[in-house]
């Protein structure tokens, strides 16, 4: 049950695997999800071997500035790498190059909208850019559990975006995860797939009371998670915990919990590292990044047009719903295509977006022209006047003296033969209500 005298503290951090040809430090292929055997894609700067020298990718840096512009945030001139220095076996540097202090993007936001226009702006603390680490994987051989490691993602760059406490419920969450992900799949920087892990979600949860002015003093980092449907289970979960636990008139410990599917809840895994923990210090190898405001305007220019814009220009140009222009933008492919049929018949735009919308035809396995045709040769049918129907009509009545006697009689069932037999002259198009009416009138 929930408890109305809480609301729940979201802040969201979220990893995205870029999908440049190349890792982020070194020339090794990025594709650890193609990749035929574990550790095939490496080399002496992503395995951590002394004296390897990182040397950034530039397409990685500028694909972060532009998420970090089309998430509306500032992009500082002067911006560096640092390391984070930890010690866990997926690392074999023992550090990971990431941004401490002067990431690449700060300041901006992302506002989730819905078909059902739930409309907020989430704040977004930062976009930094770091390096994955090697992927662990707990196995038995000769009966023995062991850890195995994969480096073939060690060194993908990973772009880390953290927003603001702003969430107030998972279905919050839920919005603006489908809408970043809408966002990087729009600059088409990444694959953003959460089942495969290339996009993976860490919530930090916590709960206050309604009226409260100040930030809860706790928060509960969630780990583990790879669908939006876990992802809001997990919030849930944890919501529901704190808030009892606050009733008791205790606080929830600080922690980071991890999401158990087969249990349906969250389980304890470690008390948060604070950032002093990791000792951060700018990067030895990497020069500071300086970038000129042309250079930023540059990036600007080049960013495609996103789905807010998209679907504000749908509404003025071909006069569509909100609630139309949300659903043909939800995907970059679905626009494209819809705007290709548009350009290409611009008098039926209304019906090409409700073919769409509908699902009346594949689109998926016909193209923009071909479902022209479709709609065209439907709409002859469909766009019969009044008359026509009447027309129709009295042919039925004329080839089919049986039920119409036997509807004449008293027999109401039989009228139905008859509106059955209209909807196949009119292959499915006549309104049947309108030409039971008919029918009706005419039969009396
Ligand atoms: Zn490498």
């Amino acid at each position: 049950m929930i408890n109305n005298n809480y609301i729940p503290v979201i802040g969201l951090e979220i990893h995205v695997e870029l999908k440049t040809v190349s890792k982020m430090f070194c020339g090794c292929k990025n594709d650890p999800f193609g990749a035929e055997k574990p550790n095939i894609y490496t080399c002496p700067v992503c395995l951590g071997l002394p004296g390897a020298l990182p040397v950034p990718n530039k397409k990685a840096v500028e694909w972060c500035v532009k998420l970090g512009l089309a998430l509306n945030c500032r992009i500082p001139l002067f911006s560096k790498f640092d390391r984070k220095n930890y010690f866990y076996p997926d690392l074999p540097k023992g550090y990971q190059i990431s941004q401490y202090d002067q990431p690449f993007a700060i300041g901006g936001w992302l506002e989730i909208n819905s078909p059902q226009y739930i409309r907020k702006k989430i704040g977004i603390t930062r976009v930094h850019l770091e390096e994955d680490t090697g992927k662990l994987l707990h196995a038995q051989v000769e009966g023995k559990k062991v850890t195995l490691i994969d480096f073939n993602r060690s060194g993908i760059p990973l772009v880390e975006i953290v927003t603001e406490p702003d969430v107030r419920s998972s279905e919050e969450a839920r919005l603006f995860l489908k809408k970043l992900y809408q966002l990087i799949r729009f600059l088409d920087i990444a694959d953003a797939d959460m089942e495969k892990g290339s996009m993976r979600l860490e919530p930090n949860v916590s709960v206050m009371l309604k009226n409260s002015s100040k930030l809860p003093p706790y928060k509960v980092e969630i780990k583990n998670i790879n669908s939006f449907s876990f992802a809001k289970k997990a919030i849930d979960f944890e919501v529901k915990r704190h808030t009892d636990i606050l009733e008791q008139g205790k606080i929830p410990v600080q922690e980071t919990r991890g999401w158990d599917e087969k249990k349906s809840q969250t389980v304890s895994q470690r008390s948060k590292e604070e950032a002093q923990d990791y000792r951060y210090f700018p990067e030895p190898d990497i020069p500071p990044i300086r970038w000129t405001e042309s250079q930023i305007s540059g990036f600007k220019s080049q960013i495609p047009e996103l789905p807010d814009m998209k679907i504000k220009r749908f509404m003025e140009e071909y006069g569509l719903s909100g609630y139309d222009a949300n659903i043909l933008t939800d995907k970059k492919e679905t626009a494209d295509y819809f705007e290709k049929a548009v350009k290409a018949s611009p008098k039926i735009s209304k019906a090409i977006a409700n073919w769409i919308i509908n699902k009346k035809a594949d689109i998926t396995k016909i193209s923009p022209v071909e479902l022209i045709e479709l709609i065209q040769e439907k709409s002859q049918v469909a766009a019969l006047p009044a008359g026509d129907l009447e027309n129709i009509i009295d042919k039925v009545i004329r080839d089919n003296p049986k039920p119409v006697a036997d509807f004449r009689a008293g027999k109401d069932t039989a009228i139905m033969f008859l509106i059955g037999a209209v909807m196949r002259l009119t292959k499915g198009q006549a309104d049947a209500s309108a030409a039971r009416k008919i029918l009706e009138g005419k039969l009396k």
